[in-house]
């Protein structure tokens, strides 16, 4: 890989006796999209407001294009953030708000125009340039927003849940145009997010943050396919937690109470008390033939799928989910299989 655009290096930070970062590394790549995902007070917001020069880390180095930032004020640095609030300016219109960097910059009256009339077409606000900012809706104040803190062209674009206002749907409309833009302008995007959909819908490489530290820093696919702890696999995405002792003789498997599930070597030693994570629409559902058997014990239709909560033993439940079309009663009688390779190991839990 080439040089980082962004790299960060064991940052940490408290508030007093708040732990808000501890030991944070990451890279982030030139045209990246990068996703910072973890729950409420994990720490994300505070490593964004240490890129953008709001905070500044008790220790560790964040560098852009191999510059160190440490001493660099806000609006020093090539990058630019997008607020959750949006800040726009209520008395400025439309144009006015994105030409505003531009015109802080000293840019011609003429590269102003034409570079306020580009965003205006990119983010679909063409007629917009005359509007006040109170006459917008909330789904086009987003667009101001981005267009204005495009406009100056940063190195890097930083988006603290810059879809968190909006509903369901327009979310959703606002993710693909989100992502066309970041690849027409193949400027870096660091998105701070706590919704796992939103991240595995946007980002090419997420890193998953618990407590002030990183978790697993991979793309959205491996993140959901071979989560690196039980952190990871419970809050991306929903999961069964297979608990059982490793068994290397012949096909690796967990030999749990209710039969054997069969794993990935992993490199835990033959006999390893281990869990196994096991995405509910990984397990195969029959009527009849080989497998684990259970009853289903409730189920709720989900569209595409049901996911079906059954019965393997008195005292665990598996959740696995049914293909369309498939009907299935409450207290029928299943058959569970688990495609070799279909789990994650996970690691001990520090
Ligand atoms: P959210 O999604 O709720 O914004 P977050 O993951 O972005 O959460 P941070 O805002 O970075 O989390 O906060 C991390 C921790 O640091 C939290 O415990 C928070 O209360 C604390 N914290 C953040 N900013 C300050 C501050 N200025 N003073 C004191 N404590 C702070």
């Amino acid at each position: 890989m080439s040089a980082p655009l962004l790299s960060i290096k064991s940052v940490s930070k408290k508030f007093g006796a708040v732990v808000a970062l501890e030991d944070v590394s990451l890279d982030v790549g030139a045209g990246e999209f990068f996703a910072l995902l973890g729950p409420s007070g994990c720490g994300k917001t505070t490593l964004m407001r240490c890129i953008a020069g709001f905070e500044s880390p008790d220790a560790g180095t964040i560098a852009l294009s191999g510059v160190d930032l440490s001493g660099v004020p806000p609006y020093r640095r090539p990058v630019n953030m997008m607020f959750q609030s949006y800040a726009l300016f209520p008395h400025l219109n439309v144009f006015e708000n994105i030409a505003f960097g531009l015109r802080r910059q000293g840019e011609t009256r003429d590269a102003i125009d034409a570079r306020v009339n580009e965003l205006l077409a990119m983010t679909q606000l063409s007629s917009f340039g005359h509007r006040r900012i109170a006459e917008l809706s909330g789904g086009q104040k987003q667009r101001v927003a981005l267009a204005r803190a495009l406009a100056p062209r940063p190195k890097m674009l930083l988006l603290d849940e810059p879809l968190g206002a909006l509903d369901r749907k327009l979310r959703e409309e606002t993710q693909f145009q989100l992502k066309e833009i970041q690849r027409r302008t193949q400027m870096s995007f660091l998105i701070v997010t706590h919704d796992q959909d939103e991240a595995l819908a946007l980002a090419d490489r997420i890193a998953v943050m618990r407590a002030g530290r990183v978790e697993q820093i991979a793309g959205p696919m491996e993140i959901y396919d071979r989560p690196a702890t039980r952190f990871v696999a419970g809050f991306v995405g929903e999961t069964n937690f297979i608990e059982g002792r490793l068994d290397r003789n012949g096909a690796v498997a967990l030999i749990t109470e209710y039969g054997r599930i069969p794993c990935e070597p992993g490199n835990l030693p033959d006999g390893a008390q281990a869990t196994l994570s096991m995405r509910p629409e990984r397990i195969g559902v029959a009527r009849d033939g080989e497998g684990i058997a259970g009853f289903v014990e409730d189920f709720v239709f989900r569209g595409e799928t049901t996911l079906l909560r059954v019965r393997v033993a008195s005292n665990i439940v598996l959740r696995a989910a049914a293909s369309h079309g498939e009907r299935h009663a409450i207290g029928d009688s299943v058959r569970l299989s688990f495609p070799p390779g279909a789990g994650a190991l996970l690691a001990e839990e520090r």
